[in-house]
């Protein structure tokens, strides 16, 4: 299998700019109609984490959502738009203020489009998805360019979890908690949902401890679009300065045939990408591990460790995290929180859903010593 993407230039999010760069995103692969029907239905699915502005990183900006929906009216199709914020729903966090404080209620007003919830599900065999992915005919995804704790990247496959309906996040979480397991759940999630075209939004990507706020907004002036959701993660690593066989996600994927993870059988088209001069992206605290064989992993499973803690001082007491927590090991303290590091599977669950960036990463003595 051979795979093109494009990866095309964006140096603001200044409406017009956006506009021109994503029509260069879909045009460099063929134009639109190479991936949609016009006249269809057409679900639109940003990254719309949790209840922050776009200055933060965390969310899809709404000038790209904007211009994908643009596109898909000229050839007269329905968009829908919608996602599954975080695990929370309406248990943690409202999803309407998700919509409004992220900027894509204004989009859908000023678009005259629909904008929905993914409270209704269908049930594949192991998870719940929303149920307008059979009311659409097609999926357009729309990544946010970030690091993950956990999965090292949130790009193109990894967006997709949002797909699954309501807290049924956290049972994922709780049920497939070692990173290998959970790739692989991506991965179905991907296999199940196959997004006609993706277009990741790397303007202003994030680094660090991400997804959440506790992740640091980086100026990347970058957007990559295509078909593969393999390719594209392979293309988005490379850029981070990451081996793409390290995202395990990427590694089931091609594994499993989904898409093309050898970067030389990539066709690029737009910039290029070794010249793009990116310096490296700081990667998650938490990922290091998964740069240790297999084997290793499960030997030392009890001495390296990488666990959550209080930073009490920031802690505003909203309880998000106690909510979110898959096994029930947070209890919200006079100061800060506390944790039961004997349930905790280090999911960072936590640290993703806490707006206020009052959840730190620790390491166990070990990982310290051998320079994780
Ligand atoms: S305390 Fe945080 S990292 Fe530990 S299980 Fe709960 S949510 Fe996951
Ligand atoms: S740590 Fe964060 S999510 Fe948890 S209660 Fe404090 S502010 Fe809220």
């Amino acid at each position: 299998m051979s795979a093109q993407i494009s990866v095309i230039k964006c140096n603001s999010y200044e409406p017009a700019v956006v506009e021109q760069a994503v029509r260069s995103t879909i045009n460099l692969l063929g134009g639109i109609t190479c991936f949609v029907k016009p006249g269809s239905r057409v679900l639109v699915k940003p990254n719309l984490l949790m209840s922050k502005g776009p200055e933060y990183a965390i969310t899809t900006h709404p000038q790209v959502v904007r211009s994908v929906i643009r596109i898909l009216k000229e050839i007269n199709c329905q968009v829908i738009i919608g996602d599954g914020p975080s695990a929370w729903d309406q248990y943690i966090e409202n999803v309407d203020k998700v919509y409004e404080v992220t900027g894509i209620k204004q989009v859908a007003y000023d678009e005259g489009v629909q904008l929905v919830n993914f409270f209704k599900r269908r049930m594949h065999d192991k998870f719940p998805l929303t149920s307008w992915l059979d009311e659409c005919d097609y999926l357009i995804n729309l990544p946010k360019f970030k690091t993950h704790e956990i999965t090292l990247i949130t790009g193109a496959i990894k967006n997709l979890f949002g797909l699954v309906s309501g807290t049924y996040k956290v049972e994922l979480h709780k049920n497939y908690s070692q990173n290998t397991e959970f790739a692989k759940i991506l991965v179905d999630i991907y296999q199940e949902s196959k997004p006609a075209l993706t277009i990741i939004d790397g303007v202003l990507a994030m680094e660090g401890d991400g997804p959440g706020t506790s992740g640091k907004p980086r100026q990347l002036n970058l957007l990559l679009g295509g078909s593969d959701c393999v390719a594209l993660d392979t293309i988005m690593a490379k850029i981070m300065g990451i081996k793409h066989q390290e995202v395990l996600s990427t590694k089931e994927a091609a594994q499993r045939g989904l898409g093309e993870g050898q970067f030389s059988r990539i066709k690029i088209k737009g910039e290029d990408i070794d010249k793009l001069n990116v310096r490296p992206f700081i990667l998650p605290q938490a990922s290091k591990i998964n740069n240790l064989p297999d084997v290793l992993k499960i030997l030392l499973k009890l001495l390296i460790k990488y666990y959550p803690y209080s930073l009490r001082l920031k802690c505003t007491h909203c309880g998000h995290c106690v909510n979110i927590c898959p096994k029930k090991c947070i209890m919200l303290k006079k100061k800060g929180i506390a944790f039961n590091y004997k349930q905790c599977i280090a999911c960072f669950c936590c640290q993703e859903a806490c707006p206020a960036v009052a959840i730190g990463v620790k390491k166990s003595l070990l990982a310290k010593l051998i320079g994780l």
